[in-house]
């Protein structure tokens, strides 16, 4: 047997070593062990096996590409298995080097939230004002005017809460935002850091676009083509449906990158960290269209689901069916959103601190830092985790 034609999981039950076919040495057959597929650790992998350090990449799912893997349905419909993705930066340098990879399919995020009868738009706009209110706002200083007139000052801006009612008040923050955010986190929007809701802006315009960064756009082909464009290289060898615990008498390699949760990594030496999770139910209908926009919020509290995705509208795919998704935010499970609140973020700390008495592993991505970041995010900090590492080795070797 050789090394190339098992699978790292059968090498594990059949007792043989984990290494490279060409390395007579077992032990640290590679230079880095890369936990997790997703942005982080994919970035991390091909930036590093491009300088010529050979990498272990594993993931405990059965796939590349972590929460923006997708695939086609048995219906042959392009669906995000872990909710809707779409691609938004106003970095250049984000953008142009994933550019290597895919080409793009330009896309603009538009999102309704149902109302009563109403489908009205989110971000809050001039549009979702006079459909709400049944008012003619007809220009900017209108809209701001009528805002400010319902806008309810807070003096210390800490909360989701604060953040949406010192804008828009209360009427408009119960109608949108409270509902959704208790169902999304479980816990009311005056419990949960300022940052969630300020995502969300308040437009005085009729500008309904989900997101106004300078590059919007998803890749041509998908996430997950882009993933194994990514990971295509010789150094890198890929092991997925592996969790890295099954590889911890294994000595990989003297390096970890670990994009895993942080607390996991540690054992919970501190208790868990609060984590959110998501359920999905996908569904194909016979229909081409079921609804008006690529998502729909559903901020009522009489709805057990956030948001439903139709995944036509982000893929471009013309199908005479389409699939769509009903999203459920629960507590257990597969950890999704870390959850920005203070007393979080102090525990986040302590591990933090245990991490930095680790000078072999490296933490990254939303789950490894505890930070509720956005794709473009996640790979801004992979490749600035990694100019630092090849800086310091070509210091190293100065020295
Ligand atoms: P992940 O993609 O979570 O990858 C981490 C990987 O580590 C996972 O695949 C996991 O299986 C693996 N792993 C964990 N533990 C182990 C272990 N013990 N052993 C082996 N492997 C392990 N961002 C945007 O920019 N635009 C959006 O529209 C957008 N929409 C989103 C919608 C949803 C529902 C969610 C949940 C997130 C969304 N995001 C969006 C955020 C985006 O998903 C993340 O920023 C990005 O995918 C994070 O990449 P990552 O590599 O840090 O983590
Ligand atoms: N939010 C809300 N109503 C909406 C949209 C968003 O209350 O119609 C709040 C909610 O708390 C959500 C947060 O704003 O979690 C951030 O929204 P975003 O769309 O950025 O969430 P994500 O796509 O990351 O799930």
């Amino acid at each position: 047997l050789v090394d190339d034609v098992v699978t790292a999981r059968q090498s594990l039950e059949l007792g043989l070593p984990l290494s490279a076919p060409h390395v007579a040495q077992p032990s640290h057959s590679y230079d880095y062990l890369i936990v997790g597929a997703g942005f982080a650790g994919a970035v991390l992998a091909e930036r590093l096996a491009t300088i010529g350090k050979r990498v272990f990449l594993c993931d405990r799912r059965p796939h590349i590409g972590g929460n923006t893997y997708d695939c086609f349905n048995e219906a042959g419909i392009l669906v995000h298995k872990y909710g809707p993705h779409i691609f938004h930066t106003n970095s250049e340098a984000v953008f142009s080097y994933l550019s290597r990879f895919t080409s793009w399919r330009p896309y603009e995020h538009r999102v309704l939230a149902k109302v009563g009868d109403m489908l009205l738009p989110i971000p809050i706009n001039r549009t979702t004002l006079n459909g709400l209110y049944g008012l003619e706002l007809t220009d900017e200083a209108m809209a701001a005017s009528f805002l400010a007139s319902k806008a309810e000052p807070v003096e210390h801006i800490r909360s989701s809460r604060d953040v949406v009612v010192s804008q828009v008040g209360e009427h408009l923050y119960r109608t949108f935002f409270e509902g959704y955010t208790r169902k999304q986190w479980g816990l009311d929007p005056s419990e949960l850091d300022k940052s969630v809701t300020a995502r969300v802006p308040t437009r005085t315009s009729t500008d309904d676009r989900y997101f106004l960064d300078i590059y919007q756009a998803m890749p041509a082909d998908g996430f997950t083509r882009l993933f194994e464009n990514m990971l295509d290289h010789p150094n890198i060898r890929i092991e997925t449906s592996l969790d890295y615990r099954e590889l911890l008498k294994e000595r990989i390699a003297p390096r970890t990158i670990f994009s895993g949760p942080i607390d996991h990594f540690f054992e919970h030496r501190f208790g868990p960290l609060p984590y959110r999770s998501l359920e999905f139910r996908h569904e194909t209908l016979d229909t081409e269209v079921f609804q008006p926009a690529a998502v729909v919020n559903y901020p009522s509290p009489d709805v057990p689901f956030t948001r439903i995705t139709e995944y036509k509208y982000l893929t471009g795919q013309v199908h005479p069916r389409t699939s769509i998704s009903y999203e459920y935010a629960k507590a257990d499970g597969d950890p999704y959103y870390p959850i920005p609140r203070p007393e979080n973020q102090a525990l986040y700390k302590k591990y933090e601190a245990l991490a930095r008495q680790r000078a072999d592993v490296i933490f990254v991505g939303r789950l490894g830092t505890y930070e509720y970041y956005n794709m473009d995010q996640v790979v801004g900090q992979a490749l600035s985790t990694f100019r630092k590492l090849n800086n310091s080795a070509a210091n190293e070797k100065a020295a």
